[in-house]
């Protein structure tokens, strides 16, 4: 294992910071400071990242590539000095130097290539996969500009270009001598050759693909993984500006500029899809590039092809990388000259698919038209596909011409990617076992019953490095004071913390680090909002994605209705409480913006207001991304987890939450149930509607806003407050979120679930006047809180999917 003491630390600090910026450490700014450090520690993961790939090469070990069009990693520093093993060593060395390593692990620029769940859990499965020894690396595209950075002026959302780079970023590595040719447009020349159809694409345009390579520092055990992000950029001989005339130098410009736009940006929609030509280019982009570098790579060991799917698996996240599959199975039977059925095969045995919404608006379908045009012989090889998927299906299903339609991978002037992506794949799975359930018996009954074996459930996961170890030091501490180190390692071990849910000397240290927790926070809030908060009041978090499945509309209702109960009765005995709120909303999502206004203008009132004496607060902090959550996380008492049930697939702050000992107030939605199941209904709030009631309302109808409205006073009140200038001067301010309630019949049934969710806010009050049951329960959660590593659900990938890593092995 990697190791230096603290004066080798040093000396190796100053050394590079010299070699770097060439002046006295004393004149050195904090970015000077901060990319020494950097730089240092990529010196330290270098040669282990070296000996991890040599050592691959020569087992020969199963090779997992997880590909994923969102890598959300946030900063990475500190979780490389820790899972080196030497963020203490750091720490110590560079207090000598007069170097705080918090600012320094502070100033890193947040890596967010990903707009939120999706991004994040492919983050956590690279630090899991490194740290469980399995030979799995991530594949993606290494856009310019991150997600848009949320400024929230006037109450609303405003967007600012992320250029994370501009800094530059000490954790990739170039590798122009790895790079690929992806080809977009033209046409394909069919020949016979030797009897065999020969297919070559002419007339296309090409684009240089070059890999930037970022380490994966596995947990104290000397693995370095890889994480490989493409760039686009125009092929050298085809833009030569010198030797064009202006006609073909204007060419030039925009063949350059178009094929840059590619790795531009990260479109910021989040469970939604748009049919936009780009975004179909950068998928094709990614993945193509990564296959062809992965099959270089294993010809280049000297493997057989005919052996790929032993020596491989490829794991697509979402059916944003599916043309995986059509494109390995060109490069298999056109570059290699394979017959259609070993390619077949071959890729079938390769390719995985985890499925993550069921949203109906998030399914990417993409017109025939536009996909023909851009990817001529990969339409081709997916018309091929779909007509043998459809034969199968005509000799099983004669006759069943609605159901054969359905199933159908093109249909209705559209290639459905959820469609190619099951039936071009081994194992399609679900992300929470409720979530798993609804693919099976409603979205895609019709492939389950074709395939049942090829579906399974992964409940999601969330390192507990970064989440607990990394962000919350003074829990990590008490937890390894109580019950020793062993759960860093087997983190279903943290369960042997059940035993102290009732010392009570256990239960005043909790509350102690909560509240420290919460005085951090509290002044985080206080520089960014000069929003004085209350470290005693009660911390409410609802931080994810702003959308209207997920229901920040029902929590600001449940505010205005707190708000109203304290104005009639300003005496109104409640546990103060702060609600703080973060999120981002997709830049075209207008229902999603307004709502943030919303709570802002909610918040503007209630905290200006001295009739209710600093009862409660309201804070929207801007640009929610995983270094904020970091600091919140750690801080929160109560958890909102309150989508409409069934809406959210799993959802993973959930978990980070409950690990830090924060109480979940949640609809039985998602992973939620699978916490329900762990903690017991004593140790978690659950509201809402079931799962039943929900399938019932939108199958057989029945349910009526205005009715549910009508009936029920602090409803009509807190729905009037939004349109009759309460909130805002303007009346007409949040009519959108009005109409989407009422005149549009509140297709999430915010309005149905209210009176439920504020009994379960009630009790909230109820029991947090006793401290110490409090913190029982959140030690219960915190105990329980094991099974949500990602590292149990990486587990269950590498055996159950890829056949891949040691446990496998031992199986
Ligand atoms: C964990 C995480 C998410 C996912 O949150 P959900 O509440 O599960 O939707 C989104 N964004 C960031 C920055 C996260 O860390």
């Amino acid at each position: 294992m990697f190791n230096i003491d603290k004066d080798a630390f040093k000396k190796d600090y100053l050394k590079k910071f010299l070699e770097l910026h060439g002046k006295e450490l004393e004149k050195g700014t904090q970015q000077n400071k901060y990319e020494t450090l950097g730089s240092l520690v990529r010196d330290y993961v270098a040669k282990a990242w070296i000996d991890t790939n040599k050592r691959y090469n020569q087992t020969g070990e199963k090779q997992v590539y997880y590909f994923s069009m969102e890598f959300l990693l946030g900063r990475l520093l500190g979780d490389a000095l820790l899972n080196l093993g030497i963020r203490d060593v750091c720490k110590e060395a560079l207090d000598e130097l007069n170097i705080d390593l918090r600012e320094l692990e502070e100033f890193e620029h947040d890596q967010g290539l990903g707009n939120g769940g999706l991004g994040r859990l492919a983050a956590c499965f690279l630090d899991s996969m490194a740290s469980l020894n399995i030979p799995g690396h991530g594949c993606g595209i290494r856009y310019k500009y991150g997600f848009f950075e949320q400024k929230i002026m006037n109450g609303a959302q405003v967007e600012a270009p992320d250029y994370w780079l501009k800094e530059g970023n000490v954790w990739e590595m170039k590798k122009p001598d790895k790079s690929e040719i992806v080809k977009f447009g033209g046409d394909v020349r069919v020949e016979a050759v030797n009897g065999r159809l020969s297919f070559t694409h002419i007339n296309y345009e090409p684009v240089l693909a070059i890999p930037y390579d970022t380490p994966v520092v596995g947990y104290k055990n000397d693995v370095v993984n890889t994480l490989r992000l493409w760039s686009a950029e125009p092929v050298s001989n085809e833009f030569d500006f010198s030797s064009f005339s202006r006609g073909d130098f204007l060419k030039a410009i925009e063949y350059k500029n178009s094929v840059e736009a590619i790795s531009h940006v990260l479109y910021p929609d989040d469970t939604f899809y748009e049919g936009k030509i780009l975004r179909l280019k950068q998928q094709y982009f990614f993945v193509s590039a990564g296959i062809q570098s992965i099959l270089r790579y294993f010809k280049d060991n000297g493997h057989n092809l005919m052996n790929l799917d032993d020596m491989l698996a490829i794991h697509i996240n979402d059916t944003h990388p599916t043309l995986a599959i059509p494109e390995l199975m060109r490069l298999l039977m056109d570059e290699e000259g394979m017959s259609w059925e070993d390619a077949w095969r071959i890729t079938t045995n390769t390719v995985s698919y985890t499925n993550h919404t069921i949203l109906a608006e998030a399914l990417e379908k993409w017109p025939v038209d536009m996909f023909k045009k851009l990817l001529p012989r990969i339409y081709m090889i997916v018309e091929e596909i779909n007509k043998r998927f459809c034969q199968d299906l005509w000799n099983k299903y004669i006759g069943q011409w609605d159901k054969i339609s359905k199933m159908s991978i093109i249909g209705d002037g559209y290639v459905r990617m959820a469609n190619l992506a099951i039936v071009g794949s081994h194992s399609v799975n679900g992300v929470a076992k409720l979530h798993t359930e609804i693919l099976k018996k409603q979205e895609m009954k019709e492939f389950y019953y074709l395939y049942p074996r090829k579906f399974n459930n992964k409940t999601n996961g969330i390192t507990h490095r970064r989440w607990l170890i990394k962000s919350n030091p003074e829990l990590t501490s008490l937890l390894k004071d109580t019950i020793g180190e062993g759960w860093i390692k087997h983190p279903t071990d943290l369960e042997n913390f059940a035993r102290f849910s009732k010392d009570k000397l256990v239960l005043g240290k909790l509350a102690e680090i909560k509240n420290n927790n919460k005085k951090s926070l509290a002044k985080i809030i206080y520089d960014s909002n000069g929003i004085k908060v209350d470290p005693n009041s009660i911390f409410d978090v609802q931080v994810k994605r702003i959308h209207a499945y997920k229901r920040q509309t029902l929590n600001c209702l449940r505010i205005m209705d707190l708000y109203n109960r304290l104005i009639d009765n300003p005496d109104l005995d409640i546990v103060p409480r702060t609600f703080i709120f973060a999120g981002k909303a997709a830049p075209g999502y207008y229902l999603a913006k307004k709502t943030i206004e919303l709570i802002n203008a909610v918040g503007e009132k209630i905290n200006n207001d001295k009739r209710i004496k600093d009862k409660i607060k309201v804070v929207y902090m801007e640009n929610y991304r995983v270094s904020q959550a970091e600091d919140i996380i750690p801080a929160t008492d109560v958890s909102e987890q309150i989508s409409t049930t069934t809406k959210e697939a799993s959802g993973t702050s959930n978990m980070k939450f409950m690990m830090n000992g924060a109480i979940t107030v949640a609809t039985l939605d998602g992973a939620n149930v699978e916490i329900r199941d762990e903690v017991g209904d004593d140790n978690i709030i659950i509201f809402g509607l079931t799962e039943r009631e929900v399938l019932n309302y939108y199958s057989k109808g029945g349910y009526s806003a205005w009715e549910t409205c009508n009936s029920d006073s602090r409803l009509r009140r807190v729905t009037q407050d939004i349109i009759n200038g309460y909130y805002s001067p303007d009346k007409d301010r949040f009519k959108t979120v009005f109409e989407h309630l009422l005149t549009y019949n509140d297709e999430f049934f915010v309005l149905k679930d209210f009176d439920s969710y504020v009994r379960a806010q009630d009790r909230v009050d109820n029991i947090y006047r006793d401290i110490d049951k409090w913190q029982s329960m959140a030690a219960i959660n915190i105990a329980h809180s094991g099974v949500f590593s990602s590292d149990r659900t990486i587990q269950e990938y590498a055996t159950g999917i890829w056949g891949s890593g040691y446990l496998y092995k031992n199986l």
